[in-house]
């Protein structure tokens, strides 16, 4: 393409809502055959809401929101903030954690009033051999099967609670995958939540729970956009999270969600503006029509 195509193909994108790092870019963005869609905040609002909180015997509700909503509240995991809102919303003000750290990937753990807390995946508190009891095992599962996350809560060596909280599909994400599609691509799924919550909203945006790679730790998604690469396949990867920021980089187009964290701006090599998977699929169209193979 001429240099006047690329400078011309970069000033609609701006109009589109695509920021373009590099004229360059718009020759790898016209090669991608996949693209990896990081599920929380891209396909999903990101915005969760706090829906049920279940209690193992002899556990206070007021006592496991606290808790659990005072370690989460120094959190900005999207959970977390569901979480902490949810239980401001019950019991008023939270406490301040005398000890936090982010486990990525796996949830938050902390003291809070002389307690060691844990918030977060079943595999956190396993890494401290720690188990649900049965009840709150199978009230986790059907919270899954129904396609919502399911966040252990655990104090003083015990597991005392399962929340449920939900978070939405963007109403545009089912149109822009159908348009993905339509341009040629193959859409994958990609999320470190559960399979069976990652499988349902997959389906809702119309992407088969082949396409699904789920449970992937943080530090992981970058070897699922290079084993896809081994296979050939030229890959697109969009993303919001700090967690994102590596495969963003190590993919051979990476799209930031203009709604995402500075990391993953940063790392990426387009950014959608408006935070709209719809972006996605126009820059692909851009990138094939300024470079002549689309008229
Ligand atoms: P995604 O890949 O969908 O953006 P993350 O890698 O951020 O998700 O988190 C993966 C999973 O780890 C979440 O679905 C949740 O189960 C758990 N998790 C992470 N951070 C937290 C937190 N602050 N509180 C509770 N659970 C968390
Ligand atoms: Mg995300």
């Amino acid at each position: 393409a001429t240099p006047t195509a690329l400078m011309v193909g970069t000033g609609r994108g701006a109009q589109l809502g695509i920021l373009i790092k590099g004229p360059e870019v718009l020759e790898t963005t016209r090669r991608a055959d996949t693209v990896v869609l990081d599920k929380t905040g891209t396909v999903t609002t990101g915005e969760m809401t706090l829906l049920a909180v279940h209690l193992a015997e002899g556990t206070a509700r007021e006592e496991a929101l606290r808790l659990a909503g005072a370690l989460e509240n120094a959190s900005e995991h999207p959970i977390a903030q569901a979480v902490a809102r949810g239980a401001e919303r019950e019991h008023g003000t939270l406490p301040v954690p005398e000890d936090f750290a982010n486990v990525p990937g796996l949830g938050v753990q902390g003291v809070v009033e002389g307690h060691a807390v844990l918030v977060g995946r079943e595999k956190l508190l396993r890494e401290w051999a720690m188990e649900l009891p049965p009840a709150l095992a199978a009230a986790k599962e059907e919270a899954e099967r129904a396609g919502r996350t399911a966040i252990a809560v655990a104090w003083d060596g015990e597991a005392r609670a399962v929340l449920e909280v939900a978070d939405a599909v963007k109403p545009s994400s089912a149109g822009a995958v159908r348009r993905l599609r339509a341009l040629g691509l193959t859409p994958v799924l990609l999320t470190g939540d559960n399979r069976a919550v990652a499988e349902s909203v997959a389906a809702e945006v119309g992407i088969p729970a082949d396409d699904v790679i789920a449970e992937v730790m943080p530090e992981d998604k970058v070897g699922v956009v290079k084993r896809l690469q081994g296979e050939g396949r030229s890959v697109a990867m969009v993303g919001d999270g700090v967690n994102d920021a590596a495969a963003l980089a190590q993919a051979d187009l990476g799209l930031a969600m203009g709604t995402g964290t500075d990391a993953a701006i940063e790392a990426g090599d387009l950014t959608l503006v408006r935070g709209d998977l719809r972006s996605a699929a126009d820059a692909i169209r851009l990138s094939r029509r300024t470079l002549g193979t689309i008229k």
